[in-house]
C-alpha cells in the first residue's frame, strides 16, 4: 500500500497547525477552554487589540518569543523536515504557527526547510507598522527602538482581518498538488481551513492527521486520529518507502 501510494504521489503540500507543536510543549490555541494562553483571541490577535493596548500585545508575543528557548522539535517536526530533505517531488509544508520547531526542525547545517512557508507569521521576526519592513528578531519588542522609517515595530504575526503570507505561492501549490495533508489544525481559522476544498477541486487525495476529528474532517478521504508525534513519522516512513 506504501509503495502504491508513493509510486503515484509527486507533488505535495502540507498544512500545519498548533497541534504539530503541542507534543514539545507549545499550549494550542484551540484547547478546552477556547482561550490562547489564557486570553481571548480578540485581546491579543487583531489589529483593533493593538491599537487599543499596544503594550498588552506586545508582551504577549515576547512570552510567547522567549518561551521557545525552552521547547524542542517533537518527531512529527523531525519527520516532516526529514520529507523536505528526501522528497524529490513537490513539496510544500505550509505552517500556520508562529513558532520556530519546523525551521528548527532542519540539520544542524542545513538552514531552514527550503519549502516551508509560515504563512501567519513567526514570533522570531519584526515588522513595521510603517514600512512594512521586516527583521529577524530575537529579544522582547515592549520598549524596543522604532524602525529606521520612524515606525513602530510590531509582532511579525498576521492578525485576524489581515491577509496570510505566501498566499500566490501557497495556492499554486495546492492547485498543482495529488496530495494533501492537514496535521494537527482544528480547521477553524480561514482561509487555511479552506485548502482541503481547493485540493479536492484539483483533483488531489486528502488526508488528515490530527488528535481527534476535526471541524471539516468529513471533507478529507482519510483521517488518522492520534498524536502527530507518533502519526507524522509513521506516514513518512511509509511514504518514503520504509
Ligand atoms: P488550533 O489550536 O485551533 O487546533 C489545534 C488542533 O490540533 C486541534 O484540532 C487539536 O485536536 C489538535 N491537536 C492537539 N494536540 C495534538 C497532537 N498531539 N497531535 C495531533 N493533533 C493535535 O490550531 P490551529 O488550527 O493551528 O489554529 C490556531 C491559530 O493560532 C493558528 O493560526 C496559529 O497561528 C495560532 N497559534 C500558533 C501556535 C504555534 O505557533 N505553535 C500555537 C497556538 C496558536
Amino acid at each position: 500500500m506504501a509503495g502504491m501510494v508513493a509510486a503515484v504521489i509527486r507533488n505535495i503540500v502540507i498544512l500545519t497547525g498548533a497541534g504539530i507543536s503541542a507534543e514539545s510543549g507549545v499550549p494550542t490555541f484551540r484547547g478546552p477552554d477556547g482561550l490562547w494562553e489564557g486570553h481571548r483571541v480578540e485581546d491579543v490577535a487583531t489589529p483593533q487589540a493593538f491599537r487599543r493596548d499596544p503594550v498588552l500585545v506586545q508582551r504577549f508575543y515576547d512570552a510567547r518569543r522567549a518561551a521557545l528557548v525552552h521547547v524542542e522539535p517533537n518527531p512529527a517536526h523531525l519527520a516532516l523536515a526529514r520529507l523536505d530533505r528526501e522528497w524529490t517531488g513537490d513539496l510544500l509544508i505550509v505552517t500556520q504557527n508562529v513558532d520556530d520547531l519546523h525551521d528548527r526542525a532542519a540539520e544542524p547545517g542545513h538552514g531552514r526547510p527550503a519549502r516551508l512557508v509560515h504563512m501567519h507569521g513567526e514570533l522570531k521576526s519584526a515588522l513595521c507598522g510603517r514600512c512594512g519592513a521586516t527583521q529577524p528578531w530575537d529579544g522582547d519588542l515592549t520598549g524596543a527602538d522604532p524602525c529606521g522609517c520612524g515606525g513602530t515595530l510590531r509582532p511579525d504575526i498576521v492578525w485576524f482581518g489581515e491577509m496570510p503570507y505566501h498566499m500566490d505561492r501557497i495556492d499554486a501549490a495546492i492547485a498543482g498538488c495529488d496530495l494533501f495533508v492537514s496535521i494537527g489544525t482544528s480547521g477553524a481559522v480561514y482561509p487555511a481551513a479552506g485548502f482541503v476544498d481547493a485540493a479536492r477541486h484539483a483533483g488531489a487525495r486528502t488526508l488528515e492527521i490530527n488528535l481527534e476529528p476535526s471541524a471539516g474532517t468529513q471533507l478529507f478521504d482519510e483521517a488518522r486520529h492520534g498524536p502527530a508525534g507518533r502519526l507524522v513519522p509513521e506516514w513518512v516512513d511509509a511514504l518514503l518507502g520504509g
